[in-house]
Formats: C-alpha cells, structure tokens, sequence
C-alpha cells in the first residue's frame, strides 16, 4: 500500500512535456524520416517515436519497431526506398510503447510480428502510461505480435542472425534487444537512451537499476567496433553506452544517499543532482521527473 501511494505521488508529478508525445526527441513538425547509414545493409530511420531498425536484402526487409500511427504514411512513403511495404518480411517490436509499435497497424497486413511474450499480453488490452497521461486501446489481431518468445530467439534473413534476447523488467516488463551477430550492430530498444535521462515505465514492469544491470549483462556482446543503435537519439558507440551505465548507476546512488538522509521526494528534487549530470537534460525527461522515476525504482 505505502508503495502504491508513493508511486501515485511520482505519477503526478508536473512535467515539461509537449501535449499529446511522449518521446518527441527529434524535429517533429512534419512526418517524414530521416536516413542514418548503419551497416552495408542495415538503415536507422529517425521520425518522431522510437528509431527504427531496417536490414535489406534478397529476402525482404526486417523493420525494428515502426513509430506512432501518426507517422505511418510517411514510413510506408520512406520504406519506397527499400522496395516497398510489401517487401517486409518480419516486424519486430522491442516493447510495447506506442512509439515503437503504432505501425503495427498499418504495416501487421504484410508480415508476422515478432516480440516477446508480454509484449503480446500486454497489447491484448487497455494500456495506460499515468505519467504522460497516455492510453493505449487493445490493438486488433493484425497489430498483435504472431510470433513470441519467452528468452531468446534468432532469425536467420539475409545472410544475417538477428538474436532477439529479452532483457526483463527494466525499460518495460517486455523488452527485446536485437544482436545483428554478422555486421556487429545492436538494436537496444529503450533501454538505452543515447546522452539524455530515458524514460523507464516504473508503472508496467520498468526499474532504473534493472536497465543497468540489463545493459551489463550483454556487455560481453559489444565492442569497440558495434554500432549501436538506441531507442531514442543518435547512433551510439560502446563508449557513449557505458557513459549511460554510468549514469545510471551514479545518479541512483544520489537519490538512495538522499532517501538515508531521510529527504521526501520533493525535497530530493528540490535539491537535484550533482552538476555533473546536467548534460544528460536534454532530452524530454528533466532532471525533476528523472529523479522521481529512481526514487519510484526504489520502492
Ligand atoms: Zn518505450
């Protein structure tokens, strides 16, 4: 019970956010997308949820997460580039936010999605995000995630082994990371917010320290050479990843010396954290609202 009202107290918390988005981190105004080069055959395409993953080839086209419905006309316009729509062969949703997976409407009529277990139940029916005053309605059967997994799973398309590895409780209770194994490139869902203070969904699963010790558990995979692909932001190197651990890791042993102190959550964010963490502001989770999501990772 004592959880339960602290939890409220973080999910009433004001925040600096614009109406109507929630991971508006790129130049929204009009619904196009924006083409990064990853690997020979692996595109991230930047609109205005989550980036998107594409790997091309022979056998079709794999699209990692597919942004908010709002943006579907112009990724449909976009996927022209890589042969069409039509040439998809799998989606894969990392999570079940809606933006990363609001295409799944428009684009499930062309090829299965493939996520882990949760992400299913969870779109099965009503979803809320208290903190941004969102509601997600169940999607319809063609929107739903076809293909399941409980741990890990591969495909193999295009020359290419993708391993989906499900990283538990920490940016959602669902989430999929996607290990391109041949081209060295990691697709890391919301897990990794590159340079700025991410969202962690406390209220469905999420825990600040669990997206730590997540991010540390597949380490081993990565090396100086992987492009890495984050769910918000720009392409990201192993350095700029352990630079995020390192936050984490940091600003939540602040927030637990504050809660020995005795401090409540408003006095926490009154005081702030340590100057050293100002950069990471830039996003659209500030300083205040970050604060309260580690203090609710604790409770
Ligand atoms: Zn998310």
């Amino acid at each position: 019970m004592k959880a339960m009202k602290l939890k409220s107290l973080l999910l009433a918390l004001p925040l600096a956010l614009p109406m109507g988005t929630w991971a508006d981190d790129h130049h929204a105004a009009s619904p196009s997308f924006k083409a990064v080069e990853v690997a020979p055959s692996i595109t991230m395409l930047q609109g205005r949820g989550g980036n998107i993953g594409v790997l091309s080839g022979e056998q079709g086209l794999v699209l990692i997460d597919d942004d908010y419905g709002v943006m579907s006309e112009a990724l449909t316009q976009k996927l022209k580039t890589f042969g069409g729509a039509e040439k998809i062969t799998y989606i894969i949703n990392t999570h079940w936010h809606g933006d990363h997976t609001e295409g799944n409407l428009t684009l499930g009529k062309h090829a299965p999605i493939v996520a882990h277990d949760n992400v299913r139940q969870r779109l099965l029916s009503s979803q809320e995000v208290k903190l941004f005053g969102m509601v997600t309605e169940p999607y319809p059967e063609i929107a739903l995630p076809s293909v399941t997994y409980l741990k890990t799973m591969n495909l193999y398309i295009n020359n290419e082994q993708l391993q989906l590895i499900h990283l538990p409780d920490g940016h959602t209770d669902g989430d999929s990371v996607v290990h391109f194994k041949r081209a060295n490139v990691m697709h890391l869902g919301d897990h990794f917010f590159n340079g700025m203070f991410p969202f962690v969904d406390v209220q469905n699963g999420g825990n600040v320290l669990k997206v730590a010790k997540n991010l540390e558990s597949i380490l081993p995979l990565i090396n100086d050479k992987t492009v890495i692909i984050p769910g918000h932001g720009p392409l990201a190197t192993q350095a700029e990843l352990l630079e995020f651990i390192d936050m984490l890791k940091g600003t939540s042993a602040e927030v637990e010396k504050m809660k020995k102190d005795g401090l409540s959550l408003e006095e926490m964010q009154a005081a702030g954290l340590s100057k050293r963490w100002d950069k990471w502001s830039k996003g659209f989770i500030n300083p205040k609202v970050w604060i309260g999501i580690v203090y609710a990772s604790s409770l």
